[in-house]
């Protein structure tokens, strides 16, 4: 084995098992190799033929060691902005108004389609750059704003190149069910037939780690949102769906039936879809940004999802049109006031649920063999990560054993 780096005279909230906080150790420590985490837990009891082999110790003056935060669900690669959209929807329009009037998701795809892939790739970096420096290590992108073949091509590319650069994990899903492209109009199913093939030479070149889709009434029915999921299942994909968020469409049995990774959103739940999902083990991802940014006032059934014993994560969802959200923290701060989360279960929902919601096993918790995604926070008690509203409090950043140096 390499080198070992110990991180030590910290406090340690595991998030791993049922009990709040996962468990809390006090003068705790964490022992990195390999990109692993190779021991942890209160440092006199850390076995003296593993301290004989540290190379380098951090000394953390009792601040908090967190699991590496893990952002579900984003639409971070994109061209253009919708600021002018924001400005529209506080005079009065609706989200569908908006979208209806040409406006929404396809001045994206505009937008995004004339970018390029350097352009693409500059201004997600930027976006990035501040979700990692608020603790992400690992993070969503998805597609969805090229919806041709080639340009959701591009899409993909650039979040595979933002995962290469080093300073994240990158996970990417195919979301060419997000709108209907105009070359398309009328003409839906054939869209929907296309989408299938692009998904088979997407997965082909290695750019596809899962399948999505937004199933809506301005979005794609159960029906088309099917046909995508079949083919999905015979390339071995998993799936995971945009449900519910404006209405009720069913979306969330449909997607159980498909085993999904997550539903996300969910304002619209029924209690079939509540489950449907606690019997498939489908995480319910909770985007409290588009919630609070489109003025929604509808909440998820988050009292019966948890009745139900489903796992509850939160994300970002940042998109340029309804959640310009750049701190996963932030995210957990709303989740937390508007979906009366307590700040225990948004940590969890940025770290070990969010990690299911990925089907990662590896990550989202503090234990040992896991890989050594880390965040060291400056704080009194980890449930200040919910509480401050903005602010710097990561210390260090470590992503699979290695330190990162925006922290
Ligand atoms: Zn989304």
């Amino acid at each position: 084995m390499n080198s070992l780096s110990l991180y030590r005279d910290a406090r340690l909230a595991t998030l791993d098992g049922p009990e709040p906080w996962g468990a809390l150790v006090e003068n705790g420590a964490v022992l990195v190799g390999d990109g692993r985490i190779v021991w942890m837990g209160a440092l006199p009891r850390l076995p003296s033929e593993l301290a004989a082999r540290v190379e380098t110790e951090h000394h953390l003056h009792n601040a908090w060691i967190t699991p590496g935060l893990i952002d579900c669900h984003t639409h971070l690669v994109y061209g253009g902005l919708r600021a002018k959209e924001f400005e529209a929807r506080l005079a009065g329009l609706s989200y569908e108004e908006i979208a209806h009037a040409g406006g929404g998701i396809r001045s994206t795809v505009q937008a995004t389609r004339l970018a390029g892939e350097s352009g693409l790739l500059k201004t997600a970096r930027q976006r990035l750059a501040a979700l990692c420096a608020d603790g992400v290590t690992t993070i969503e992108i998805k597609s969805g704003y090229g919806l041709s073949l080639v340009d959701e091509a591009r899409m993909l590319q650039v979040a595979r190149r933002l995962g290469h650069d080093g300073g994240v994990d990158v996970r990417t899903s195919f979301l060419a069910l997000h709108a209907l492209p105009p070359e398309f109009d009328g003409r839906a199913d054939d869209y929907v037939a296309e989408a299938c093939q692009w998904l088979a030479k997407l997965h082909e070149a290695g750019l596809v780690d899962a399948v999505d889709a937004f199933c809506e009434r301005i979005g794609f029915s159960c029906a088309q949102v099917e046909r995508l999921f079949i083919k999905a299942r015979e390339l071995g994909l998993p799936v995971k769906l945009h449900a519910e968020q404006l209405s009720d469409q069913g979306g969330a049995q449909l997607a159980a039936r498909f085993k999904a990774l997550s539903c996300d959103h969910l304002e619209w739940l029924s209690p079939e879809g509540v489950q449907a999902m606690a019997q498939a083990g489908t995480v319910a991802v909770l985007l409290p940004g588009a919630f609070h940014f489109l003025g929604e006032t509808r909440l998820p059934p988050l009292a019966a999802l948890q009745e139900a014993g489903v796992p509850l994560a939160v994300a970002t969802d940042h998109n340029p049109g309804s959640s310009p959200l750049l701190s996963l923290r932030l995210a957990m701060s709303l989740a937390c006031r508007h979906f009366g989360l307590t700040p225990e279960q948004a940590l969890r929902g940025a770290t070990v649920n969010a990690a299911r919601a990925l089907g990662l096993a590896d990550r989202g918790r503090l234990r040992t063999g896991l890989r050594a995604d880390l965040c060291v926070w400056a704080v009194d008690h980890p449930r200040e990560l919910s509480y401050w509203m903005g602010g710097r409090m990561l210390t260090h950043r470590v992503l699979a054993g290695q330190e990162m140096l925006d922290a």
